[in-house]
């Protein structure tokens, strides 16, 4: 069902005597029983006609030139597109120019996949040119047409196959897959920030690991510190697989959270370039964290990844090997150091990790993990203050006290913080003031 508000849209169009459907994403998630997240809308009305008919709405044209103006009706911006052709795409992104159409056909015609070139018309009835529900019913992704050429035109269509295939747990099509493979050097004139989101969808999808396993290649073209770990072979007991099988089981086994997802995707890429062998012939990785997490800053600061995600991810990536503390106050100095957040992070990175290995490492790490997850339980239970915003004193009163801001006083406040969480002193006020009046 059309909702109220796009269905006022296509009447307003409808009755000013132009045509308009629902179209593309929507459609698809509507035929697959799914409510879809947004609506556009493609019409035989050009932008200064768009604009005549939605004069009283407000609007954002930043499109216009490529025929979308966006209406916004009840605080929901709605894309409201002109029937296009696009021309040719001279730097296989963006076309050189668009050709406005008199009908739909040709506007499906330039959409990049079949279940995302369908419309809906007046009575709600798809209008299916390129048998997209039939690719639905049988979950497959393919180009509209052909998908050399449809790649060539826009090289990202390649990255946004793998992302549908990936969320809706659909397979591609033979041709669009080989297509896909041979074609992937396209992805070098992309831009990292389309990269990236599109990756982003990619990873967090229900079939992820799989698109990553089938599509290795294309993963690394644009993630080249990834390739090393394929067939890399780790020579040791505690593993059953080559460091890229590794990397996707443990993958597999995290929550679907780009954080998490990114986390364990770089977690061993430093390996290939740490390893050696010893005299027994064993294998050997020792600093290979700290490599993991140079090499995914690199490809994280190049793919202009938000700082907050990078910081989280970097973090779980250098300490997912670290053995955690054994004694209620060594963990406390942890949570007071880390944050409790990064340290249920790192645990549940940890518990991917240690799942993705062979049974004689898998089960005394697992063992591990839960002794400190119940340490850490335990630690958060008795500790009453284990953060400067918990503590009775703030910089603000030491302020008061006569003290200098700066890095000294945020040395004695985490001292203080230390000797509450240990019980060496009391989080009362009073005492506190009286200790940092001494120590000033
Ligand atoms: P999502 O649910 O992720 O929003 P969507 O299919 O709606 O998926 P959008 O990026 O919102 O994807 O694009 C809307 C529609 O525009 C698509 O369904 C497709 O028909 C068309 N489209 C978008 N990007 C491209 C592209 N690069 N090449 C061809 N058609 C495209
Ligand atoms: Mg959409």
């Amino acid at each position: 069902m059309i909702p109220q508000l796009v269905n006022s849209i296509l009447y307003r169009l409808r009755q000013a005597g132009y045509q308009a459907y629902a179209v593309g994403g929507c459609v698809r998630d509507l035929l697959r029983g799914e409510p879809p997240h947004d609506w556009d809308v493609c019409t035989s009305a050009r932008p200064e006609e768009i604009e005549q008919v939605f004069f009283d709405l407000p609007r954002i044209d930043t499109g216009k030139k490529h025929g979308t103006v966006a209406v916004i009706l009840d605080h929901k911006p709605v894309e409201i597109t002109t029937f296009r052709a696009d021309g040719a795409y001279l730097d296989h992104r963006h076309p050189a120019a668009v050709t406005f159409l008199p009908d739909l056909r040709g506007d499906l015609a330039r959409r990049d996949f079949t279940v995302n070139a369908m419309a809906l018309d007046e009575q709600e009835q798809p209008i299916d040119l390129f048998s997209g529900q039939e690719d639905l019913k049988n979950h497959i992704i393919r180009t509209v047409g052909d998908p050399v050429e449809r790649f060539r035109e826009d090289g990202l269509r390649i990255l946004r196959g793998l992302r549908f295939a990936s969320r809706l747990d659909f397979e591609i099509e033979p041709k669009t897959t080989r297509a896909m493979i041979e074609e992937r050097a396209l992805l070098n004139s992309i831009s990292a920030e389309r990269i990236f989101t599109e990756l982003k969808g990619i990873l967090v999808g229900q079939a992820a690991g799989r698109v990553l396993r089938a599509f290795a290649p294309v993963l690394f073209t644009i993630l080249p510190e990834l390739a090393p770990m394929a067939g890399f072979e780790q020579h040791s007991p505690y593993h059953d697989s080559d460091v890229w099988e590794h990397t996707l089981l443990a993958f597999e086994a995290s929550p679907p959270d780009p954080v998490f997802r990114l986390a364990l995707l770089f977690h061993d890429c430093g390996k290939p370039a740490c390893f050696f062998r010893d005299e027994n012939g064993r294998g050997h990785f020792y600093g290979h964290p700290q490599k993991s997490r140079e090499l995914a800053e690199g490809a994280l600061r190049r793919l202009k990844c938000d700082s907050a995600t990078m910081e989280r991810a970097l973090y779980l990536i250098e300490k997912h090997d670290t053995w955690l503390p054994e004694t209620e106050k060594n963990m406390r100095h942890l949570v007071m150091q880390a944050g409790e957040a990064r340290l249920w992070d790192l645990l549940t990175v940890q518990r991917c990790d240690a799942l993705a290995h062979a049974p004689l490492g898998r089960n005394p790490a697992l063992r591990n993990i839960e002794k400190w997850e119940q340490l850490l339980d335990a630690v958060l239970r008795d500790t009453p203050c284990l953060s400067l915003k918990s503590l009775a004193v703030s910089g603000d009163d030491l302020l008061a006290l006569g003290m200098a801001p700066g890095s000294r006083m945020g040395q004695l406040l985490n001292h203080i913080l230390e000797l509450v969480a240990d019980g060496d002193l009391p989080n009362e006020k009073p005492a506190l003031l009286a200790y940092a009046k001494k120590h000033i």
